[in-house]
């Protein structure tokens, strides 16, 4: 719906008299007071439905906008916006990353999204110095990272197990995989983050400089500003990796091996438990690192539909160690 001629000159009254404090905005006339703004990216007011939904299928709350932000600049011109709007103005803001919330977390009923993934724009930059790391955007997906930044031989120290996901959708969280219990979990494993705060200014922040935001935002589910730009710290990448998994079909020997190995010292790079709810065709599993033609291995693996644990592994190595990796590794490759 087009706006009216009235709309417009109420816009063009508020905007001018709105000026410093707060500014009164209707509802009906935040559409129009957000097309008023200047950005180099734009807004939909139409086409917001999957913006009203995420991974969890159980929530969905339309967007009365979203914004494609173009540069950090827009997202702040937007926050600022709304934070002049005043206290009484029900008008919330989320960011949404890949979508992969569950509850509706990157959802803003009658608000306005920040659609992130529309500001990656060559924004990622790799500085392979003495202590390597990354710029990355926060609407950036970890598996760009991963791809850039192997072009230097570096890689992050901690992932999620999924990387289709976002650098600040993941940092608003905790981000936890295999390397966890080494290095902390991806909220553990950041310099500096450039944060758009709630009254729409760009802040830099980092252990030592606007520390409360750094840590606030950290784990902060959103709600302490929009990372728009994450320093992450980089390692040289593992030339080879073993892949190693053990099924077991006791919980408690399975716990029990599973505390040993990330508590000793100088054991895997990445160590993960899980539980498999025993279905046919466990082992032809693209997951699975049992081959299914090896008859020997494959009839130890009848559990006559119990549940299975299994503790996953993975050690890295040079291409000159891999004997010494076949003769460490191969024995537990057994189930247990
Ligand atoms: C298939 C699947 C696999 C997963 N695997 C793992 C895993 O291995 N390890 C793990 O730890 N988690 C995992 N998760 C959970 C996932 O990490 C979180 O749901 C994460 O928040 C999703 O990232 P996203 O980019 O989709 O963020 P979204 O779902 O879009 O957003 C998540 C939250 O972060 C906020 N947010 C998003 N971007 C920003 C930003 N730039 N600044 C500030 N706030 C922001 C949103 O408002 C929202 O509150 C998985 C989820 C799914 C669905």
């Amino acid at each position: 719906m087009r706006p009216s001629l009235l709309q417009y000159l109420k816009l063009i009254l508020l905007l001018a008299l709105g000026g410093v404090t707060t500014m009164h905005v209707p509802k009906q006339d935040v559409p129009l007071s957000l097309e008023a703004l200047t950005l180099d990216g734009h807004f939909s007011f139409h086409d917001v439905s999957a913006a009203a939904q995420d991974f969890g299928n159980m929530s969905s709350f339309p967007p009365v906008a979203v914004l494609h932000p173009g540069s950090v600049a827009d997202i702040a011109t937007t926050i600022r916006h709304v934070f002049l709007m005043g206290e009484h103005s029900a008008l919330t803001v989320a960011a949404r990353g890949h979508g992969h919330s569950l509850y509706g977390q990157s959802q803003a009923a009658e608000g306005i999204v920040i659609s992130m993934e529309s500001l990656q724009s060559n924004r990622m930059r790799v500085n392979p110095g003495e202590s390597p790391y990354v710029d990355a955007s926060g609407g950036e997906l970890w598996i760009n990272v991963l791809h850039e930044t192997l072009k230097y031989g570096l890689a992050p120290k901690s992932w999620t197990d999924y990387l289709h996901l976002t650098v600040g959708g993941t940092l608003s969280n905790a981000g936890v995989s295999g390397q966890t219990f080494r290095h902390g979990p991806q909220i553990s494993n950041v310099n500096e983050l450039e944060i758009v705060t709630g009254r729409g200014d760009v802040i830099t922040c980092s252990p030592e400089q606007n520390s409360d935001l750094f840590h606030a935002a950290l784990g902060g589910l959103g709600q302490f500003g929009i990372i728009t730009r994450a320093r992450i710290p980089l390692e040289p990448a593992p030339k080879m990796v073993r892949w190693i998994r053990v099924l077991y079909l006791d919980f408690a020997s399975f716990t029990e091996d599973q505390e040993m190995l990330i508590s000793a010292e100088k054991t895997f790079d990445y160590i993960e438990g899980f539980v498999i709810i025993n279905r046919t065709g466990i082992l032809n599993n693209w997951r699975s690192s049992f081959n299914p033609q090896d008859p020997m291995r494959a009839s130890q693996f009848e559990s006559d539909g119990k549940v299975l644990f299994c503790l996953e592994m993975t050690k890295n190595f040079n291409p000159d160690e891999a004997d010494v990796m076949e003769q460490v590794s191969q024995p537990l490759a057994l189930c247990h």
